[in-house]
């Protein structure tokens, strides 16, 4: 039987009702004494690293995460992540850029209801999760939940009430977990990895552009943040309203050697500054980065670890520009 290592960080699936709302407080143990089909699926060995309502989570408890697996990388088959929803999707991406080509699995898996509800889908889910972390073509990081298997780098949660949480975004479910057994629809030649990375830098923004926005918060975002990432209308328009402000605070984050990414604030499909001249003339001048369709929570974590492992402007721009795990570079 594969040896898989849970690591428990907190989440509705561990929470219980209090005066004052659900929050976590069951342990790992407890959690697994609800799922006993377990025992026939792989060996478990436990870790609380914390207890946490995900709002509470960021790059802190990602890098201990991460560091936790590379300590124990050795003795394990595979790592499975108990983690609430409201940020896995921003923790998967992050793993995925801090754990890269990884031969072995790294799940993250939570629940909508509590696992101490009778409706539940947490003893699902975290079946499932098992399943696929216990099966032989399983690799890299990825979130298992409501039986689909989503890329780390191509997660978003989608629904804040039904099971179907999380959507891939513009990139197909590379597995689902159905009947107890894992179909995978993109297979893979095994990772020659793992390389771990231990750094990351939190001064990153996104920024959602709403009509008739004033360019003075950039002053502010210059600052205070290292890079920001601009959700721009569309393919990617930057406004020009009566004058041309938004460029000139382009050219001073450029100057003061703050990154600035442009993606679209659409869900699907992603950008191409250089249909419209709204974006085309900006991307043109100041050689803006561009997110393409990465989605929020990848282009964000990419954000943060190209920051933090690279010394110069060339060096970032060639870490946000290298494909990682399902993202997008072109
Ligand atoms: N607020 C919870 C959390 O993210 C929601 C959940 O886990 O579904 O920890």
């Amino acid at each position: 039987m594969k040896k898989i290592l849970l690591i428990a960080t907190g989440g509705t699936i561990a929470s219980m009702p209090t005066e004052s709302g659900l929050a976590p407080g069951l342990c790992s143990r407890e959690l697994l004494e609800t799922v006993p089909e377990l025992a026939h699926v792989c060996d478990i060995d436990t870790l609380q690293l914390f207890n946490l309502d995900s709002t509470n989570m960021c790059h802190v408890q990602w890098l201990e995460i991460a560091k936790t697996i590379r300590e124990k990388y050795e003795q394990y088959d595979g790592f499975l992540i108990t983690h609430g929803t409201d940020t896995m999707a921003y923790g998967a991406a992050v793993l995925s850029y801090l754990i890269q080509k990884s031969p072995k699995p790294v799940v993250l898996t939570g629940a909508q209801r509590s696992i101490s509800q009778r409706d539940t889908d947490a003893r699902e889910n975290l079946l499932n999760a098992f399943i696929y972390a216990a099966d032989d073509g399983a690799q890299g990081v990825h979130i298992v939940f409501d039986g689909k298997v989503i890329e780390g780098t191509r997660a978003t949660k989608t629904r804040t009430k039904s099971y179907s949480a999380f959507s891939s975004m513009d990139y197909p479910e590379v597995a689902v977990v159905r009947g107890g057994r894992v179909l995978h629809y993109i297979c893979k030649p095994k990772a020659d990895g793992p390389v771990f990375y231990e750094s990351l830098d939190p001064r990153v923004f996104v920024l959602k552009l709403t009509p008739g926005i004033q360019p003075g918060i950039f002053d502010y975002l210059a600052d205070t943040y290292r890079a920001v990432i601009i959700e721009s209308f569309g393919v990617g328009g930057i406004p020009v309203y009566d004058s041309e402000a938004f460029a000139d605070k382009i050219q001073m984050l450029t100057e003061r050697d703050t990154k600035v990414i442009i993606k679209t604030q659409v869900a699907h499909e992603g950008s191409d500054m250089e249909v419209y001249r709204v974006g085309f003339t900006i991307k043109q001048r100041f050689n803006l980065l561009e997110a393409y369709d990465m989605t929020t929570e990848a282009a964000f974590a990419k954000t943060m670890w190209a920051l933090g492992n690279s010394t110069d402007d060339a060096g970032f721009r060639a870490l946000f520009t290298q494909a990682v795990g399902a993202d997008k570079v072109s």
